[in-house]
């Protein structure tokens, strides 16, 4: 079995599953408590808020607050920034590639009477940075782009995209779900003011992820309750998932550069293989892309077919983003790159992970054209 789709899941990074079965095997209190258990509690969430802040460059770890997940994350960055600050104005910037959990919440700020412009990206999925500093003005609150695009890999120029949201005295948040871990982010050099990371995506458990916030940026929560993590998050802190978390973010930021260039080595030799392959194209960036990931577009097949034959012969691709995978829509990546609808349900995305091995790149590209040839030999497109 070949497993490729680590933006959808990654397995648990072997120490953290180490970690966590000696930490299950304690008894973590509740960490709002002031005696001996609860103290502990409270420094195993205080020793995973420094991991984390220290695998984003931030240099205050309470500037850290851990949520449910990237999906929270975004939600309190995006309605909970801009509520909280409409005083300066009504407007709300994305770009049109970013994840249904920046959009959706975006589209809920319309009914306050908000403002939200959708920046278009290049055929790259590049931000256009000329329409940006168009569709940003004094009246922008935030300003949502995301680090690196989950379905076609491409990074963003995020250092100016800062530059232009701070010329107008506005927010920046980023959504590094897919980028940190895989590469370097200093959110205090790049001039991010919130950030949103998924612990999975560093080899920690699902259902767990972390929000940055620049101190003196106000936030206002999404759901009320206590004042667990400065009354952001309220309620008991998941604290397991929240020191698995902070062991995946110690072992991401210590393996990053010996491994992304692991990574980033087998990748190339996908994109190689593949895009050998008749009628078969990248999609994303070719250079500024994530080091793990390998996305491309087939024309007349569809995506689903292609991911069920290759489940078929043992490996796991997707198409698309998982979150949208099962409602057969066209992904609004692939169309806001300017693909055809027929173009878009053509593609399938490879991202790798730690027990990824070079010598699976050409069984890959193999199946991959074994399959493409076959698909084709009876598609009626
Ligand atoms: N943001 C990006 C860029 C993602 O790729 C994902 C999921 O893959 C999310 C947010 C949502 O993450 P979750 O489903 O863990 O909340």
């Amino acid at each position: 079995r070949i497993y490729l789709d680590h933006a959808a899941a990654m397995p648990i990074h072997p120490e953290v599953l180490r970690f966590g079965n000696r930490f299950l095997a304690g008894f973590a209190g509740n960490p709002s408590t002031i005696y001996r258990e609860g103290l502990a509690a409270e420094e195993a969430v205080s020793r995973a808020r420094e991991e984390v802040a220290a695998l984003i460059g931030a240099s205050d770890p309470a500037s850290v607050i851990f949520t449910s997940g990237a999906t929270e994350s975004n939600n309190i960055a995006v309605r909970g920034t801009a509520l909280r600050n409409m005083k300066r104005g009504k407007r709300v910037v994305t770009s049109t590639i970013e994840h249904i959990s920046v959009l959706n919440p975006a589209k809920v700020l319309l009914k306050k009477g908000f403002a939200v412009t959708e920046v278009p990206v290049d055929r790259y999925g590049t931000i256009d940075l000329g329409a940006l500093e168009e569709a940003v003005t004094p009246e922008t609150v935030v300003t949502s782009v995301h680090y690196a695009n989950n379905e076609i890999g491409t990074i963003e120029p995020i250092r100016e995209v800062a530059e232009i949201v701070h010329a107008r005295g506005g927010f920046l948040h980023v959504d590094a779900t897919d980028a940190a871990g895989r590469v370097p982010i200093n959110v205090e050099r790049a001039g991010i003011d919130l950030a949103t990371l998924s612990s999975n995506q560093l080899g920690g458990p699902q259902g767990m992820g972390a929000l940055y916030i620049r101190p003196g940026v106000r936030v206002q929560p999404v759901l009320v309750g206590g004042g667990q993590e400065r009354g952001l998050r309220p309620g008991t802190e998941d604290v397991f998932g929240i020191a698995c978390m902070g062991e995946a973010a110690r072992l991401a930021a210590k393996e990053m550069p010996e491994e992304s260039r692991r990574l980033a080595a087998i990748r190339d030799r996908l994109i190689a293989g593949i895009t050998d392959i008749e009628e078969a194209y990248l999609t994303g960036h070719p250079t500024e892309r994530l080091p793990h990931h390998a996305s491309f577009r087939f024309s007349r097949i569809e995506g689903e077919s292609i991911q069920l034959a290759m489940n078929m012969l043992g490996i796991a691709v997707a198409t698309g983003s998982a979150c949208t995978s099962r409602t057969l829509e066209a992904s609004h990546v692939l169309l806001a790159i300017g693909l055809a609808h027929e173009e878009a349900h053509g593609s399938m995305v490879a991202t790798l992970g730690r027990e990824n091995r070079a010598d699976e790149a050409p069984r890959v590209v193999d199946a991959v054209r074994e399959t493409v040839k076959r698909l084709r030999a009876i598609t009626p497109l």
